[in-house]
């Protein structure tokens, strides 16, 4: 069963909350009210005080115990009304109907610059899609959620944010018996691919084209135009997914479970499963222990977003044209810009990765070298980039051998024709390639001693380099590392 009482109701005139609720505005067949689940002893375990005060929330004097009662639910701040909201998605290249199985959006919390964010508790209880689920998440995956979600907007990837993270004191049953918790998620909203497919799904056109319209008055309204509005937002959906998936490529993150109700109508990574980032450069890089096929291997991310797009025009069809030949035509030209704008948007990043200025014809095959040249030496994708901002050519170690020089004479002949400086050039490399990723050793070292031991030490030490991935510092050297040798094979799971 699910919660459907009414809770306690606080106004927590210190929190600062602005709630509205938009997308409970929707027809009511894109979601269901229901309340989280009570928590017997929730406990907090981190809160994030530079995003609270980022989203205008006053929380410093709060204590611990009333802040685990807040994000833990047991107290519903005032003007919340919890949705779970109802989706669809292709998972694995097949189509289903989801929904939120174990997550509530509280509301939407208005800033004070005017800004909307999707407040979600993941982990809060059974919903009506839960299917055979427990509505449950444990403290392991969530803590892993909070550390990469929060690395990636260290790192400039577009992302959903993590707030908190409370224990409810009670078990969740997995393989093992683990503790139970909740992430407080933000978003810019939780609008997927699979929202649209499920609208369509369920034939409704008229909920279809209220959904359209939300997600443009939400995310493109800056796209004041008179064109018809399902292409408007197909435009302005495959530009923010490019520039995501683009982003991902450079710092080199792999999503690991791209179906389309795990991609965001913003732009914005979401739903940090199984997802991990490549040390070794290999396009084929996977560490998903359910991705047999490597379908979201690091390298396929770009041609999963297009097919992604392509399920999500399939979507907005019966609103392009009345005519359904005319509107697959219509759909087909929109998507076919996708190869150059990708192009274009990944020759840029690159372009700025190898501290480029302007536009050279060689770009983009020095690029492609450099990247082969990683992958025959199994080059560490990061520390690579990286070695080339220190300014001078490397003298030891896998880097001398003579295709890298002759690779390395190729990459300094383009820097020395461009009219900007050398320091120019190393500025613009430095604020482009990490020096710092979350290492999946690291991450699972930190992870483990939390959930075992409830020690934060590492994490919160973890938590500090990633904050800052592009300054060098001596101090976080140990972080650069890639795994130890006896390390053996990675691999990520779901973390349901
Ligand atoms: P995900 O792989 O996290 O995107 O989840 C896929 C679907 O399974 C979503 O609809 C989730 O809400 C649902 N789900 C995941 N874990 C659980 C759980 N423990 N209980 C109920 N539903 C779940
Ligand atoms: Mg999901």
């Amino acid at each position: 069963m699910y919660a459907i009482a009414n809770k306690n109701v606080t106004s927590m005139p210190e929190l600062n909350w602005k709630f509205d609720n938009s997308y409970a505005r929707l027809p009511e067949a894109f979601f269901s009210r229901l309340e989280p689940a009570p928590a017997k002893e929730p406990n907090l375990v981190i809160f994030n005080h530079s995003l609270a005060s980022e989203m205008g929330l006053d929380a410093e004097n709060i204590p611990e115990s009333k802040l685990a009662e807040l994000f833990v639910g047991n107290t519903l701040p005032k003007g919340a009304t919890p949705i779970a909201q109802a989706y669809a998605g292709h998972q694995f290249g097949h189509f289903t109907v989801l929904g939120d199985g174990r997550a509530l959006v509280l509301g939407e919390h208005i800033a004070p610059d005017g800004l909307r964010y999707d407040i979600q508790f993941k982990g809060s209880g059974r919903t009506p899609y839960s299917r055979g689920g427990d509505g449950r998440a444990a403290i392991g995956p969530m803590l892993r959620e909070y550390i990469i979600s929060e690395a990636m907007a260290a790192l400039g990837v577009p992302t959903t944010r993590s707030l908190a993270v409370v224990t409810t004191g009670e078990p969740v049953y997995r393989e093992n018996i683990l503790q139970g918790a909740i992430l407080t998620r933000v978003a810019k909203s939780h609008l997927r691919v699979g929202t649209f497919e499920y609208a369509a799904y369920r034939r409704d056109l008229q909920g279809l084209s209220n959904l359209v319209d939300y997600a443009i008055d939400r995310h493109f309204s800056r796209f004041n135009s008179k064109e018809n509005s399902a292409l408007l937002l197909l435009k302005g959906v495959m530009e923010s997914q490019i520039g995501l998936v683009v982003n991902w490529l450079r710092v080199g993150f792999i999503h690991g479970v791209m179906n389309t109700d795990n991609m965001t109508i913003s732009g914005e990574t979401i739903d940090y499963g199984p997802c991990a980032f490549m040390d070794v450069y290999d396009p084929q890089t996977a560490f998903s222990s359910v991705d047999h096929g490597r379908r979201y291997a690091f390298g396929n991310q770009p041609i999963i977003t297009r097919w992604n797009l392509v399920r999500f025009a399939e979507a907005l069809l019966p609103l392009i044209h009345s005519d359904v030949d005319k509107a697959v035509n219509i759909a087909e030209e929109h998507i076919s810009a996708f190869d150059n704008i990708f192009k274009s948007q990944w020759t840029s990043m690159m372009q700025k990765k190898l501290g480029f200025f302007g536009e050279n014809p060689e770009d983009v095959a020095i690029a492609e070298d450099f990247l082969s040249w990683m992958q025959t030496n199994k080059a560490d994708y990061t520390n690579t980039f990286r070695l080339l901002c220190a300014g001078s050519p490397p003298m030891e170690g896998e880097h001398i051998d003579s295709a890298f020089a002759d690779w390395y004479a190729r990459w300094e002949a383009r820097r020395i024709q461009q009219s900007e400086t050398i320091d120019e050039s190393l500025k613009l490399m430095r604020k482009n390639n990490p020096a710092y990723i979350p290492r999946n050793h690291k991450v699972e070292d930190a992870l483990n001693l939390a959930s075992e031991k409830g020690d934060l030490t590492l994490l919160h030490s973890l938590l500090n380099v990633i904050a800052d991935p592009y300054i060098e510092r001596n101090e976080h050297e140990s972080y650069t590392a890639p795994h130890p040798p006896d390390y053996g094979r990675y691999q990520t799971f779901c973390g349901t």
